[in-house]
């Protein structure tokens, strides 16, 4: 007898990884998933539900959830039949981008209120179903900033590096309930996200901070950070599909990057655990040898290298 599908719970679905993560489930030939795809506000539902096609109302249901309210989360869980979530895909995030003395402590705060406190929230929701079941897969929407820190993303590199720590936590008691976590660590993913985020820095005047800063910000950062989405840039397909893979496997990872362009920058890191590789060749590249940088970038994104890191 057939398997009965497994209940996947997104968040963050109206857009982006989420919504093509919802779409690739939901079309999963062998039916595998009921794919329940959330967002906050159901009237941009549209190019999800024209993207699910003929899985909608089948193996895909549309179902309103804002990460940072309890009482959403609640509504939403009581519309899931049995209220049961086989696996929780935590993805709904928001980015923060520019220097420290021009950011409010209110929209430090709202970062970490979606990109973290928003997971966990509905990690509480949905733990004791699963330990009383002795299953279930929770799977993060992390980043390379959940693994290293980068200019002028402080705070959201805080907030991913916040639940690389909290679920890493979690995980070692989480097998004791035959329960796993899996944190997906994208590089920059050409979505809305970083769209918003400019659009957010053009309207900005950051109050407050000095123009040493603000110009290292528009003439060294910003460039920069073009430059690296145009060089290793990943489709939020690829990264879908790197979560599917995460989600079919037996023996789900507790770390997966999923952009191997990008992993010549995190070995920086894990190599000298001084942590003045990083740090220092960064700061250089970006001060120094801003041309070296951009030629970096270009050799990363020669088509001779693979573009996705293969399932281990
Ligand atoms: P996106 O902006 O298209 O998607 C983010 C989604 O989260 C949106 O649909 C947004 O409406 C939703 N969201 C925001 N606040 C919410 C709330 N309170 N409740 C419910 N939903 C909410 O961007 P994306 O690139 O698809 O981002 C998805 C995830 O991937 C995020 O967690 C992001 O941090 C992560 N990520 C993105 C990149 C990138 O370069 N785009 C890189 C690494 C990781």
């Amino acid at each position: 007898m057939a398997a009965l599908p497994r209940t996947v719970l997104i968040s963050g679905c109206s857009s982006g990884i989420g919504l093509e993560l919802a779409v690739q489930l939901a079309h999963d030939p062998q039916k595998r998933y009921q794919v329940v795809a959330t967002m906050r506000d159901l009237r941009k539902k549209e190019a999800l539900e024209t993207a699910a096609g003929e899985a909608l109302g089948q193996t895909l249901t549309v179902a309103q959830l804002d990460v940072c309210s309890d009482e959403s989360v609640a509504q939403c869980l009581s519309c899931i039949q049995g209220g049961e979530v086989d696996v929780l895909v935590n993805n709904a995030g928001v980015g923060l981008l520019g220097p420290l003395e021009g950011l409010s402590l209110a929209a430090m705060q709202n970062v970490f209120d979606t990109n973290f406190f928003g997971a966990v929230r509905l990690v509480k929701a949905v733990l004791p179903g699963m330990k009383r079941r002795r299953q279930g897969h929770i799977v993060v929407v992390s980043s390379v900033m959940g693994l290293q820190g980068v200019m002028f993303n402080d705070v959201y590199a805080a907030s991913k590096f916040a639940l690389e720590g909290f679920f890493e936590s979690l995980a070692i008691q989480l097998l004791q309930f035959n329960i796993f976590i899996s944190l997906v660590e994208p590089g920059p993913v050409i979505t809305e996200f970083e769209g918003k985020l400019l659009a957010q820095v053009s309207a900005a005047e950051f109050p407050g901070t000095d123009p040493d800063t603000l110009h290292y910000f528009r003439d060294s950062y910003l460039p920069a950070s073009r430059e690296l989405f145009r060089s290793v840039g990943q489709s939020p397909q690829d990264v879908a599909q790197a979560i599917v893979k995460v989600i079919d496997s037996a023996r789900p990872p507790l770390r997966r990057q999923t952009n191997a362009r990008y992993t010549p920058l995190t070995i920086l890191k894990n190599v000298d655990p001084s942590g003045h590789l990083y740090v220092r060749t960064t700061h250089s590249l970006l001060f120094r040898w801003p041309r070296l940088l951009n030629f970096g970038l270009r050799c990363l994104a020669c088509s001779c290298l693979p573009g996705r890191v293969r399932p281990r």
